[in-house]
């Protein structure tokens, strides 16, 4: 049984319930009637203390399954007016406690995960926001349509990512995630259930997207569809140079020859950060024309002997990291700790931030992890929240490192490097993407959010008027 002490604003445990039993029957006459669960189980709770990063640990008091948006609008209510935290996780994918909310109300998003209706005509889907992107795809592409924009790993929650922005290779086209959602219902932290978008309670829709869950909670979006294509045509093309390698993908992204561009650093023979692979994606039939390497290579500036491609299904190359996080899992490096650095970096400041940072880089300091860039054009980002740079073209610049869980000095010194690159990007006119670990204060995310933030302050005095929401990102 499970009881709430509003003085002490906390559940209180089993042990106390049970030699509080009458107390606890009247406290309970609070919590609203559920169509999920309410869980308090020593399992459920480690489970919300812990994310991808493995890093930061704060452990709720309990965690909602919810068996409806019902359910989500009540328990909201109720932590509303008792002033409990709470925080909605989708995968927990988030790298540094931002999903974790302590002595709170941690919400899993996954139950409410229905998809459709689709069918070939339609322009848009609604889905539920605990849905991964991988069954948004498999569900839209039966009727030969898809959303324009993936991160590169397809298991995240829809409203995790439209959480943050949504960032993929067709970003150059496409805008972000957030730049494809013609409509929201969200969970206020008063524990309203609205509907907004461009035109209806606009405010709160430009809360919401890129808005770190900090006014309301996603529980359904409906997303723009494109036609998709059947087979894609996947370039890797190397580079031994840095400025020409960001020079190339800057072109790419300004002529729009190819429908997704991004770009990789792995270390060479002598264990140095210094071979660059810029990927690049053509759509062949019916979302595009059959590849034709002549005309999509011309005037790149790549290694001549640096090109290889190969064609595979739409599906398969959305789904390409499958096969790489099977072997990380099984190799047990998806228990590692991921002190995640990614930067926004303004374009003509982009190889200058990043070569220092990648010439103080060892194999030890990325374990099995990644090195990426994508190239963002600032015509087609338009989610206020979602942070870039003014220039035209910015870079987000990723070092996603992997560590031994255990070693926790490899981790603080990595938490350190995170905050120091964050601070040369930032004097370069950058910023962060934050979906990483770096050490960040409330004035900090008031300059992150710069002109937005006025807009975000008011949007939370209105819909989060006691401040409940997701505390775990630090910003208010
Ligand atoms: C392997 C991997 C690959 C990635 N690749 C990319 C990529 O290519 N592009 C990219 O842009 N990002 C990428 N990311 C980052 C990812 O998009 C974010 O971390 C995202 O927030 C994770 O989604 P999630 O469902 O796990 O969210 P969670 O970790 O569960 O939550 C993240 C944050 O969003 C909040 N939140 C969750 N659900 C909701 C909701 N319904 N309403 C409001 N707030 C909510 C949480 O409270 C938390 O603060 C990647 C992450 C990983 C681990």
């Amino acid at each position: 049984m499970i009881g709430f002490d509003p003085a002490a604003r906390a559940w209180a445990s089993d042990a106390d319930a049970a030699a509080e039993a009458a107390e606890t029957d009247a406290r309970l006459a609070g919590i609203p009637r559920l169509d999920g669960t309410l869980l308090r189980d020593d399992a459920s709770l480690s489970a919300a203390s812990d994310d991808y990063g493995h890093i930061v640990h704060q452990r709720p008091a309990a965690v909602l399954r919810p068996g409806s948006v019902r359910d989500v609008v009540a328990m909201v209510r109720f932590c509303n007016e008792h002033c409990v935290p709470v925080a909605p996780r989708g995968q927990g994918h988030a790298p540094f406690g931002q999903a974790q909310v302590p002595g709170g109300l941690v919400i899993e998003t996954t139950p409410l995960a229905a998809i459709g209706p689709v069918g070939p005509d339609s322009t848009t889907v609604t889905v539920g926001a605990g849905a991964r992107w991988s069954e948004v795809a498999r569900a839209t592409l039966a009727h030969g349509l898809t959303p324009p924009v993936f991160t590169d790993y397809i298991e995240l929650s829809v409203g995790g990512t439209l959480s943050v922005g949504g960032l993929g290779g067709q970003t150059h086209r496409h805008g972000a995630q957030v730049d494809n959602v013609t409509e929201l219902r969200v969970v206020t932290g008063a524990g309203e259930l609205v509907r907004c978008s461009p035109t209806r309670r606009p405010d709160l829709f430009h809360a919401v997207l890129a808005g770190l869950g900090q006014c309301g909670i996603i529980v359904e979006a409906t997303l723009r569809l494109v036609p998709a294509p059947a087979n894609v045509r996947h370039y890797h093309l190397t580079y031994d140079d840095l400025a020409t390698f960001l020079d190339d993908q800057r072109l790419l992204v300004q002529d729009g020859r190819f429908d997704y561009v991004e770009g990789q650093v792995t270390a060479d023979a002598a264990g140095a950060f210094r071979v660059y692979t810029l990927e690049a994606v053509a759509y062949g039939p019916p979302a595009g024309p059959a590849p034709d390497d002549a005309t999509l290579l011309r005037g790149l500036r790549h290694t001549p002997s640096g090109v290889r491609y190969e064609d595979r299904s739409y599906f398969d190359f959305l789904d390409r990291l499958a096969p790489l996080v099977a072997m990380l899992k099984e190799a047990g490096f998806w228990r590692y700790a991921h002190p995640w650095l990614n930067l926004m970096v303004p374009g003509t400041s982009a190889a200058g931030v990043s070569a220092p940072l990648l010439d103080a880089l060892t194999p030890a300091d990325v374990g099995p992890g990644v090195i990426l860039f994508y190239p963002l054009l600032r015509e087609r980002l338009t989610t206020p929240l979602l942070r870039t740079s003014d220039e035209p073209v910015s870079y987000l610049f990723d070092i996603l490192g992997a560590t031994p869980p255990d070693d926790t000095a490899a981790v603080d010194g990595r938490l350190a490097a995170n905050r120091s690159a964050y601070e040369a990007a930032a004097a370069a006119g950058g910023t962060q993407y934050p979906v990483g670990s770096i050490p960040f204060t409330p004035a900090d995310w008031r300059t992150h959010f710069g002109p937005a933030w006025p807009a975000l302050k008011a949007a939370k005095q209105t819909y989060d008027p006691r401040g409940i929401l997701v505390p775990g990102q630090g910003i208010f």
